[in-house]
């Protein structure tokens, strides 16, 4: 029986137009090859909703990715609306969009494919075999925290003030998906705090240590943000799991992913308890080569394959694309920004055309 599923898809501004129709094209061969129908609904998001609607996030875009299996989004902002007010910027549609359906946990793999271990700035010896996923709680710390705000002092300064807040509760959810993602992966967690000096990490930390005892085939491990930073770039293959905080792993997942070499590889995805989960490339809409044809579709792809893999449940369509990925790098297809010697440089369009190709080889 086909399965039917619905689809919001968030476009959103820069390259996010480019690269998002190379991921429907992608789903479509899919759904024809295994029998899956997608309703795709498109809605605004970001500086094209702020153009069309005066708001990031209009309430008719939550409420139809509220209505839907899953949200495949794009990437938001662009310099035209860096100026704007905060609450009128891209970046606070996306805040929205994740309170609003509740995705509390960012997972964002960064694995090293083999035919790109040379993108990489680090030697081969080092990312040889990288595969970390970090799990980054996303809608608590000191991204929500209150107080916050720039206030006026009694001697007239200004002072600026966010707070890092996390209750037991909010912390053992995170965890859990920590542990859970672990087991299935190398059974290896580490979780990343700054609890020599913060006390909203000790709390973190104690938990941690207690839902350890929960999950005894996982081996838990803790270390401190700043050390943290230093072994991604030391030794990162003694990382499987890691499991932080929202500020933490905003950093720390940023600087995992360039240890693959492009940030047009890698995809990720955003999870609530339950309802739509949001899938999206890591990278933002890299206005600088916006409407050129030159944009890397693969961590859109990829993180069409997350939705399949983590919403949809359907591993065998994720698996496929994933091999199509590889078997189109494998031909030595590439776009600028994971151009080497020798290989054959693609375009945003080019490229998707190429998959499509491996897809019905597959
Ligand atoms: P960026 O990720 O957009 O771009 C950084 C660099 O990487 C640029 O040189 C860009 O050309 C390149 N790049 C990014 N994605 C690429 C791809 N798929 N293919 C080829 N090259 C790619 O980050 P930025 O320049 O710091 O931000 C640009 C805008 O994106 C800003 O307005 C920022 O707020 C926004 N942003 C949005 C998201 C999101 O939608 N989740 C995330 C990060 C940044």
């Amino acid at each position: 029986m086909t399965q039917h599923y619905r689809i919001t898809l968030l476009s959103g501004d820069g390259i996010g137009p480019e690269i998002m129709a190379v991921a429907v094209e992608v789903l479509k061969v899919i759904g024809a090859q295994l029998d899956l129908s997608f309703e795709f609904q498109e809605a605004l998001m970001g500086g094209a909703a702020i153009d069309a609607k005066g708001e990031p996030l209009p309430a008719e875009t939550l409420d139809l990715c509220k209505n839907s299996d899953a949200v495949l989004l794009a990437a938001i902002g662009g310099y035209k609306w860096d100026t704007l007010p905060r609450h009128l910027r891209p970046e606070t549609g996306l805040l929205g969009l994740r309170a609003g359906l509740g995705l509390f946990a960012n997972l964002r793999p960064a694995k090293i494919l083999p035919q790109l271990v040379d993108a990489s700035s680090l030697k081969r010896e080092i990312v040889e075999g990288v595969d970390i996923l970090v799990v980054r709680e996303l809608t608590g710390g000191v991204y929500f925290g209150q107080p916050k705000g720039i206030f006026a002092t009694e001697t007239g300064e200004k002072r600026g003030v966010n707070t890092m807040a996390y209750t037991e509760s909010e912390i053992d959810r995170i965890g859990r998906v920590g542990f859970e993602t672990a087991q299935k992966r190398g059974n290896k967690l580490c979780s990343v705090d700054k609890a020599n000096v913060l006390e909203v990490s000790q709390l973190w930390r104690d938990r941690m240590t207690a839902l350890a005892t929960e999950y005894p085939d996982v081996e838990l491990s803790h270390m401190y943000v700043d050390n943290a930073a230093m072994q991604l770039l030391r030794y990162p293959k003694q990382f499987d799991t890691i499991v932080t905080s929202n500020l933490f792993g905003d950093i720390l997942s940023d600087a995992a992913a360039m240890l693959t070499g492009s940030i047009g590889m890698l995809p990720s995805a955003s999870l609530g308890a339950s309802g739509p989960g949001v899938f999206e490339p890591v990278h933002g809409s890299a206005p600088d080569i916006a409407g050129q044809d030159k944009a890397n579709p693969l961590a859109q792809v990829l993180s069409a394959a997350m939705m399949l893999r983590y919403s949809l449940n359907q591993p065998a369509a994720a698996d496929r694309i994933e091999q199509a990925v590889n078997t189109v790098l494998d031909q030595g297809n590439r776009t600028g920004d994971i151009m080497s010697n020798e290989m054959t440089l693609l375009g945003c369009k080019a490229m998707g055309e190429a998959l499509i190709q491996a897809l019905h080889s597959v």
